[in-house]
């Protein structure tokens, strides 16, 4: 991750609606900005007093522009990881010491030759990963139905945001270094895809 500033110092004004968004949960969260033109956007795991933006966020993208609307849903977004964390963050350090333990095991059964410890360790360590990756994708959707449940995002706002998103990536075909991530992407990158992340939230009724 590049150096984090303050928006002040790239000359960005966070929208007023989008601090009383924050303030409504939480008002010493902020935002800081990382020097990219990519669209990227997270709560850090290891920070829960800041959601990252990318600089890509309030430039404009051959005509597409991201108003204050569309960084609203950003933010309701990121806000919704930091607001679930903890069930999360559970899962999350479980299944990476299991993935750890295996990795370990598949080590040691190479080193004793026994290639039937290895196939078994192999076997258990692919299931970790798939888990990983699994309630990895389930805590996009729980972000995402937060941005529309709890921080009143509506499904329309949401869609344009995430098909404007959409675009960019298609446009820049910078698909694979990016998107929105709750966690380090130097572990992994998983994502479900915005077209489904759509449609489920679409499938939600305001209750
Ligand atoms: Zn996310």
């Amino acid at each position: 991750m590049n150096k984090l500033k303050d928006p002040i110092e790239y000359g960005i004004v966070i929208p007023k609606e989008v601090n009383n968004l924050i303030n409504k949960f939480d008002s010493t969260i902020k935002i800081k900005i990382e020097d990219t033109s990519k669209l990227l956007a997270q709560a850090p795991i290891h920070n829960s007093k800041i959601i990252v933006l990318s600089r890509g966020f309030f430039n404009e993208h051959k005509n597409i522009k991201f108003i204050t609307n569309d960084i609203l849903v950003i933010v309701a977004h990121e806000l919704g990881h930091i607001v679930l964390k903890s069930h999360f963050v559970k899962l999350f350090w479980i299944s990476f010491i299991c993935i750890a333990i295996s990795s370990i095991c598949i080590i040691i059964s190479l080193l004793c030759l026994s290639m039937k410890d290895f196939f078994y360790n192999s076997f258990s360590l692919m299931l970790f990963l798939l888990y990983l990756g699994y309630i990895s994708r389930n805590e996009e959707i729980r972000a995402d139905k937060f941005a529309i449940l709890k921080a009143n995002v509506s499904i329309e706002e949401f869609t344009q945001c995430f098909s404007k998103i959409e675009t960019v990536l298609e446009k820049e075909d910078n698909r694979k270094n990016i998107f929105i991530s709750s966690i380090n992407k130097t572990f992994f990158n998983f994502h479900p895809e915005i077209k489904q992340r759509i449609l489920t939230v679409q499938s939600l009724t305001k209750k």
